[in-house]
């Protein structure tokens, strides 16, 4: 079930620590250790709603591998993993608006419980494309697990199960998310600083 509670990122004071990639600025959003504890408390949750069962993560590369890490970590019950590959932003901080699929899954998901495993959900249309596609290998169940979702930018329609954090509709990177391919290895995300 979703959960109702306010998922808005409270950020980290205005000043903080600042990193440039390709001359944009960035600021810091979240700090690691609230990402981690958000994590742990999306990992009990799911590993409550999944106890005595054994779902599949299907990991949304390459931005959600440091949060599939730290989830599955997360989980004190039996569950597999296994990774899908879509085409990116590239260098660019807008989407695209395309998708392709880069690499499939190997696991067989019919009759399976499937939880998709994303970073960030911008305006939606990968993971309705992700969901249209798992759909396919009639899994018994299909969620989605996304760190950040940018409720301002998606389709209305698109349910997601669960949200590790809400934030504003603006280019984010670190913990895995990229801007053409940097900074995926921040410990903390951090937000276009739109001041500057
Ligand atoms: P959507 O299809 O929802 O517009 O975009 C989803 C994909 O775009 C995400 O999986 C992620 O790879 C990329 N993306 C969307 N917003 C951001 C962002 O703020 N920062 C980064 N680094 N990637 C993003």
């Amino acid at each position: 079930m979703p959960s109702t509670r306010d998922l808005t990122a409270a950020p980290v004071e205005p000043g903080d620590a600042t990193v440039s990639y390709r001359g944009d600025r960035f600021r810091r959003y979240l700090d690691a250790d609230t990402i981690r504890t958000r994590v742990q408390e999306m990992g009990r949750q799911i590993g409550d709603q999944y106890a005595g069962q054994n779902p599949i993560l299907v990991s949304v590369l390459n931005g959600a591998f440091m949060f599939t890490a730290d989830l599955m970590r997360a989980l004190d019950i039996d569950c597999e993993i296994d990774f899908i590959k879509l085409s990116s932003y590239g260098a660019a901080k807008v989407s695209s608006g395309e998708v392709h699929e880069l690499k499939s899954i190997d696991a067989d998901l019919e009759g399976r419980e499937v939880i998709i495993v994303e970073d960030i959900v911008d305006t939606g249309l990968t993971m309705e494309f992700i969901k249209d596609r798992l759909r396919e290998y009639s899994p018994a169940s299909l969620r989605v697990a996304t760190l950040l979702h940018k409720p301002e930018a998606t389709e209305p329609d698109l349910t997601l199960d669960y949200v590790g954090f809400q934030i504003p509709d603006l280019f984010v990177i670190g913990y895995g998310l990229d801007y053409g391919q940097l900074a995926r290895n921040l410990g903390d995300i951090y937000i276009l600083d739109d001041s500057a």
